[in-house]
């Protein structure tokens, strides 16, 4: 498969180049030539597939000739070599846990692709990876390439705006992870990763990529989960209705990926805080990017969705189109407190900051009666147990796997918004 630039068609790689380059001239997106679309023998036969093997057909059209099959098989087998369950949380509301990885966030899904297809592509030169997080990002990336010989990953993540336990996820790990605390906030860490992109001289010599969700081997593999929820989905008998907890948008984008295919997803709804770009686009056909605002769900805490131009391409840059596939919700602090409260009391389900927007967006859609709905649960609640534990009323056990971090020291370095400051730090880096 290649892959063209949404700023500029006549801009066409090959999938290794697009991963390499991580974003087009211009800060571009990569968008594949030719969606594929798999025959129908293929969704009839998903309930029998298991996660890996569902991943290895899915991503074989997007990959070939680049990755062999050994390879993508090596690789498939390794990233979702963990439970993605689908809990019933109420009738016809599904929970479709994505947080059952190393470092309990959906991230850790396309993190872990992109860390093992850029070694695999980029054997014999060194990677730098710059990635700018919110919180999950930089953990989900830091640990799928800690110790990835031939990479060195920067994170670049706002000072005092990232919970302690999410910062001890990628600001402990030493080895080729080098964590940056900014003082400002997030949008102001996008900056930096994309004015550093677009300065082709340190660019050049450094070997950039990024690891942002712009990144078409994060974006892509995380298509798959879509297929694996359809699959345990088929026997009910109803139209399914997605809801995604949505920041930069590159997870809902991924599932429209999916519908895109031929896989029977009837309509999706984009859920988010107080960020309600996308929302608000969707009611009344302006776009309007904003500085991000904080909130108690903060990996969604995105003022100017990077991934906003796959989510319009992928509806021919149609606004009815879209909209005849999407609805949008936005939630306050307090209601998204309410939320997790109301379905911990009702269902015994506890669920995230992130996740609760979700299941919000379902009661507040008002499904039809032939239709059910699953909403994406992207983070384990015990990654936000400053927000959770309160509105429970109660201490939650923290998982072995974050457990581990727990005891870590943080190893920071912290540095103004300006790039000047920035470009130094890199170049002071380069051994
Ligand atoms: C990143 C993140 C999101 C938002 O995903 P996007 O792809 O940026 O829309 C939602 N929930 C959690 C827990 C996240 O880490």
């Amino acid at each position: 498969m290649n892959y063209y630039s949404l700023n500029d068609p006549t801009h066409v790689v090959s999938f290794t180049q697009a991963v390499i380059n991580g974003l087009a001239p211009g800060n571009g997106l990569y968008f594949p030539e030719q969606v594929p679309s798999f025959e129908i023998g293929f969704f009839r036969k998903l309930p029998e597939l298991s996660l890996p093997e569902i991943a290895f057909h899915v991503l074989k059209p997007y990959t070939t000739p680049d990755l062999t099959e050994v390879v993508l098989h090596e690789i498939t087998q390794q990233v979702f070599d963990f439970d993605i369950p689908l809990v019933e949380v109420q009738p016809d509301i599904y929970s479709l846990e994505l947080f059952h990885g190393p470092t309990l966030a959906f991230k850790d899904i396309g993190a872990r692709f992109l860390a093992r297809t850029l070694s695999h592509i980029a054997k014999d030169r060194k990677i730098r990876v710059l990635v700018a997080t919110s919180g999950d990002t930089g953990s989900a990336v830091a640990n799928g390439f800690l110790g990835i010989e031939g990479t060195e990953v920067i994170v670049l993540y706002p000072k005092d705006k990232v919970s302690e336990l999410q910062q001890k996820q990628f600001a402990t790990l030493g080895q080729n992870i080098r964590p940056v605390a900014i003082r400002g906030t997030f949008d102001d860490c996008q900056q930096l990763v994309k004015t550093a992109f677009s300065d082709t001289g340190i660019n050049q010599t450094m070997n950039l990529t990024s690891a942002n969700s712009i990144n078409i081997a994060r974006w892509i593999p995380q298509s798959v989960y879509y297929y694996w929820a359809i699959a345990q989905l088929a026997k009910t008998g109803k139209k399914i209705v997605v809801a995604v907890p949505s920041g930069n948008v590159g997870n809902i984008s991924s599932g429209v990926l999916a519908q895109k295919t031929g896989l029977p997803i009837h309509r999706f709804i984009a859920a988010s805080n107080q960020n309600d770009v996308l929302p608000k686009y969707l009611k009344s056909g302006n776009y309007l990017p904003k500085p991000s605002v904080q909130t108690i769900a903060n990996a969604m805490d995105v003022g100017h969705p990077n991934n906003f131009p796959r989510l319009l391409q992928l509806h021919q840059n149609n606004y009815s189109e879209m909209t005849g596939n999407l609805t949008g919700y936005s939630y306050t602090n307090e209601q998204i407190q309410k939320l997790i409260q109301s379905c911990y009391l009702a269902n015994n389900y506890l669920l995230d900051p992130h996740g609760a927007t979700g299941f919000g967006s379902l009661l507040d859609d008002q499904l039809a009666a032939n239709e059910t709905g699953v909403f994406l649960e992207t983070a384990h609640p015990a990654k936000f147990r400053e927000v959770v534990e309160p509105v429970i009323g109660q201490q939650i056990t923290l998982p072995a796997a974050l457990a581990r971090f727990d005891k870590r020291t943080l190893v920071t370095e912290e540095l103004p918004t300006g790039y000047q400051e920035f470009k130094q730090y890199l170049m002071d880096g380069i051994s």
